[in-house]
């Protein structure tokens, strides 16, 4: 492609709203432009890497036995209410976009394909002998993001490879999910991404396992907790940990009210106490769908909310407003605790808030503090259940080693359903006996244009991206300079020829701009191989060969550059 032709102009400025390399980096080397919130124009340059990584994407799971097909994005209402997500998807979450059509129907934009996908095998498959199946799509998709940001990372409107395995029995889903995890494996590894699986919370999708591929990044906004020493690794939200124990008093002391003046933080109340931090405890009030709730935990330790609410068994959570803590406590915020709530009240208690002799909390009451508390003395032992927040330091729920955690983002995730859609909506076979069963599924999702924006978010430097051969737009950034004079010009439309005619992608920049302004350009864009072509190279046949991860640029004949260039992008020569 010539530059001079070429689509997608490159920014001095680094847009005002981009947070983070990715998003700024594409805005300005001319890869994308937003519409609107979250939504995006992929310029020629993304549509490109884009189309590049939904082919690996493609070749990957082909070799994986899943076959391609195509949904559409808009979705009858009927189908959700079949699978019961109707009312969490709009209502309650407010994820989808849904609208009434001229008719008065009520339609929805995709925001994932489990319903359709369902409804389209149940008319498939009728016997054991239909089965297995495995389907997928690379397609747009659609979800009214609550805070659509980091540009392609978070977008209402994104590119998504969604594939759903059906099979007759659980060994089958499970080789169907194995197969789906290893092809996953290798499009990482293809790519090149630096990343990690995790164990991961099947969440909305639902269903009894589900692992996710982070890509490390810092900007992540997904926290990654994992052990060095067994590799137990696991998204924060999903993750399990174990804390240390201590000796405990040898007896109950009588509990005691305790004045403290503005002490919040658990450090500042348990140096003021004289007691250890894990003696402290926090007890935070949520409001629910199904009420007021008190959560304790450690008072070294954070409430994972959304294990909470699964032990709670309720669809909304959300911290109470100052107003409510007050009207139920009789306290200013930071001094509620478990003692003397309205009976109204659900209180409930993590695993490590128990087996403490001679615990503080709050005292509901402001300024006030209680010490010595006891389970069974002061209070009801409450519904105790495992909803801490595992953090880096807390001990591996697999081995005595110390947790470490880091940052990363989500470009797949994978779940085994089982009968989770194929029992609402009537997806069944007859097994050899003859007996009706529900179809076993899995659902397996790539954000392909969320891997774009990681590949920048892990690969670029001061000066712009470092794209790899693999998704790059183009293999070669030619640049010409002083194309003015006709001979310059000549071995450089020469070498442009030569290069299509030998399929290596050329982005040729033939604009009449200075020499540092189109190497700064070409450094921005971050193809993975410079050529120049100047007055310096021109008389003998000559190019300035020039990785971009790499300073020094060489002088070559062309010949050997186009060996090189072959070698590095893994073409044939
Ligand atoms: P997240 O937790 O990041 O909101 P999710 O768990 O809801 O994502 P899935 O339903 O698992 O997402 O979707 C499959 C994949 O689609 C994700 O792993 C991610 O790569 C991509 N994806 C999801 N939401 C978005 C979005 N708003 N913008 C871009 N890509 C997305
Ligand atoms: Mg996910």
């Amino acid at each position: 492609m010539r530059q001079s032709r070429h689509v997608g102009k490159t920014l001095r400025e680094t847009p005002k709203d981009a947070q983070t390399a990715a998003h700024a980096l594409l805005l300005r080397a001319g890869f994308m432009r937003q519409i609107s919130a979250g939504v995006y124009v992929y310029l020629p340059l993304l549509h490109r890497t884009l189309a590049k990584i939904a082919q690996i994407v493609r070749e990957e799971m082909e070799a994986a036995g899943s076959e391609e097909l195509l949904m559409p994005a808009l979705q009858p209402r009927e189908l959700w209410l079949e699978s019961g997500r109707w009312e969490r998807y709009t209502a309650i979450d407010g994820i989808m976009f849904a609208f009434k059509d001229r008719r008065g129907s009520q339609v929805c934009l995709g925001p994932t394909h489990e319903e359709v996908v369902t409804d389209v095998l149940r008319r498939e498959i009728s016997s054991y002998k239909d089965l297995p199946k495995n389907v997928f799509q690379i397609q747009t998709k659609f979800r009214d993001e609550i805070r659509p940001r980091f540009g392609l990372m978070r977008a209402r409107e994104f590119i998504m490879k969604d594939a759903y395995s059906f099979d007759a029995d659980e060994a089958g889903m499970e080789s169907s999910y194995q197969a789906m995890r290893e092809a996953y494996h290798r499009i990482c590894r293809r790519i090149g991404f630096n990343y990690r699986e995790v164990e991961a919370d099947p969440g909305a999708i639902g269903g009894s396992a589900s692992h996710e591929f982070m890509v490390l990044a810092k900007t992540g906004e997904e926290t990654i907790i994992h052990c060095p020493n067994c590799g137990y690794a696991a998204n924060q939200e999903f993750a399990s940990s174990r804390l240390e124990e201590y000796p405990q008093d040898p007896e109950p002391l009588p509990m005691q009210e305790v004045f403290g003046e503005g002490l919040i933080g658990v450090e500042p109340l348990a140096e003021f106490l004289k007691i250890p931090v894990w003696k402290t405890t926090k007890t935070l009030i949520y409001e629910t769908d199904q009420g007021v709730v008190a959560a304790m935990v450690r008072g070294d330790c954070d409430v994972n909310e959304l294990k909470l609410a699964k032990l709670l068994g309720c669809k909304t959570l959300k911290l109470a407003s100052p107003e409510l803590i007050k009207e139920l406590t009789g306290a200013e915020v930071g001094y509620a605790g478990p003692i003397g709530l309205p009976p109204e009240v659900r209180i409930v208690a993590d695993h490590y808030v128990n087996n403490r002799v001679n615990f503080e909390c709050g005292a509901n009451k402001t300024n006030y503090h209680n010490i010595n508390v006891n389970f069974g003395r002061d209070l009801p032992p409450p519904q105790f259940g495992d909803f801490k927040l595992a953090k880096a330091g807390h001990i591996c729920p697999r081995c005595e080693s110390r947790l470490a955690a880091d940052r990363g983002i989500e470009v797949g995730h994978i779940f085994k359903l089982g009968t989770k859609y194929s029992e609402p909506m009537n997806c069944v076979f007859l097994d050899a006996e003859g007996r009706r069963k529900p179809v076993l599924m899995g659902c397996y999702g790539i954000g392909v244009s969320r891997m774009a924006a990681a590949w920048v978010e892990q690969s670029h430097d001061e000066k712009g991206i470092i794209w790899s051969p693999q998704i790059a737009p183009y293999h070669v950034h030619l640049i010409g300079l002083n194309l003015e004079d006709p001979t310059i010009r000549e071995a450089a439309e020469k070498t442009y020829e030569r290069l299509q005619a030998e399929g290596v992608e050329t982005l040729f920049d033939d604009r009449p701009l200075r020499a540092g302004e189109k190497f700064s350009d070409a450094d921005l864009i971050g193809l993975p191989i410079r050529l120049t072509v100047s007055r310096r190279t021109a008389a003998g046949q000559a190019v300035e060969y020039k990785l971009r991860h790499e300073k020094e640029a060489i002088l070559l004949p062309f010949d050997e550059a186009l060996v090189k260039i072959k070698s590095f992008c893994g073409l044939n020569s």
